[in-house]
């Protein structure tokens, strides 16, 4: 790990200007901004995305015009948000037909899925630097509506259950086998879930109905977007690192990079959240209904994160800390 300071840092020295809002507002430091107009509630998120940091140098562009909309689409979710609208910033080195209209294709087919309309944005041409224009880059602002009480990553009470969506540590996989640092085999569905994520939509918007005292999606990892929520609602967890769903094809790699791909890999847009224990089983219906595993991964103390495996014994954290950019 390098010593210079971390995303978060950056946020809270840098950008977190205090100037106070006219509008009746909750940010920073949730997956979405909360603004409310009227009698209207408003999530809004704003996410980058460049190739050869968050894709690939030679992803598929209509993985990334997909994948471009539905991490920010996960973020809507986590606050429990219908999405409605989006705007798209977009830098290309080169006005590559054949590549827009496939990065096209990929953004309409995510937008379609999930009804989102594209409502404006800008193009402009990238830097530059040398003799080289830098990669494409793009940031797309989601706009979501939320009915009843926004979810955010405030919340979390002691002896609440810490749950967490489908089965994690996927997208990771795929990602080290694809650039040879695993050599497991690359089966299709790990591929699917790296390059096409779900926003757990549907989700979300069931758990602000008095369900979740507090929610965040996994985009940086589990253990780091779960202790987001730990230090915004000022509590602990104690952890049971078998207890996420793990998929057929990650179940079948060794123990320790399973429970480093499920703990510390990012990109896997599932939501992590709390809820008391009396939700229990509306929540198990709601996945069995909905065909969406939900685990129950550990439950919410005073202070102190701890792991534990099935034996009860307590396992080192140290390494499941998630993707930070400036962290090497
Ligand atoms: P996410 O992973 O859901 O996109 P992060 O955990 O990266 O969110 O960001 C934490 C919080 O910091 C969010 O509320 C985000 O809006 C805010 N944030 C990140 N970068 C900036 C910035 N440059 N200026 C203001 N707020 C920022
Ligand atoms: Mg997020």
């Amino acid at each position: 790990m390098g010593t210079s300071p971390s995303e978060f840092d950056l946020i809270d020295r840098f950008f977190s200007l205090g100037v106070p809002s006219h509008w009746p507002c909750q940010g920073i430091g949730d997956d979405c901004a909360i603004l409310q107009i009227g009698s209207h509630t408003l999530a809004i998120t704003t996410d980058s995305t460049a190739l050869s940091t968050h894709f690939l140098p030679d992803a598929d562009p209509v993985t990334v015009g997909y994948k471009a909309l539905a991490v920010n689409l996960s973020d809507l979710a986590a606050a429990g948000s219908v999405p409605r609208v989006f705007f798209l910033a977009i830098s290309l080195p080169k006005a590559d037909e054949s590549w827009l209209m496939k990065f096209s294709q990929g953004l309409k087919e995510a937008a379609q899925e999930y009804d989102c309309a594209l409502l404006g944005g800008d193009t402009t041409r990238s830097p530059l630097v040398g003799q080289e224009r830098s990669p494409t880059s793009l940031t797309i602002t989601a706009i979501g509506e939320v009915n009843g009480q926004a979810l955010t990553r405030k919340g979390a009470q002691v002896g609440d259950d810490i749950w967490v969506s489908g089965t994690v540590g996927d997208a990771y996989a795929a990602l080290m086998i694809r650039t040879g640092q695993w050599n497991e085999p690359l089966t299709q569905a790990l591929a699917l879930r790296m390059d096409r994520p779900t926003p757990r939509v549907q989700l979300g918007q069931f758990l602000t109905q008095h369900l979740a005292s507090a929610c965040a999606d996994v985009s940086d990892g589990l253990y780091q977007d779960l202790c987001h929520i730990l230090q915004r609602s000022g509590v602990g967890a104690s952890l049971w690192i078998d207890a996420p769903k793990v998929s057929e094809d990650l179940g079948k790699f060794p123990l320790e990079k399973r429970r480093h791909a499920q703990w510390a890999g990012g990109d896997d847009y599932e939501l992590v959240f709390t809820a008391p224990p009396s939700c229990r089983q509306q929540l198990v219906n709601w996945g069995r209904t909905h065909q969406v595993p939900l685990s129950r991964i550990g439950k919410i103390v005073e202070r102190d994160v701890k792991f534990y495996d099935q034996n009860h014994q307590e396992v080192p954290s140290a390494e499941f800390k998630g993707f930070d950019h400036f962290q090497e």
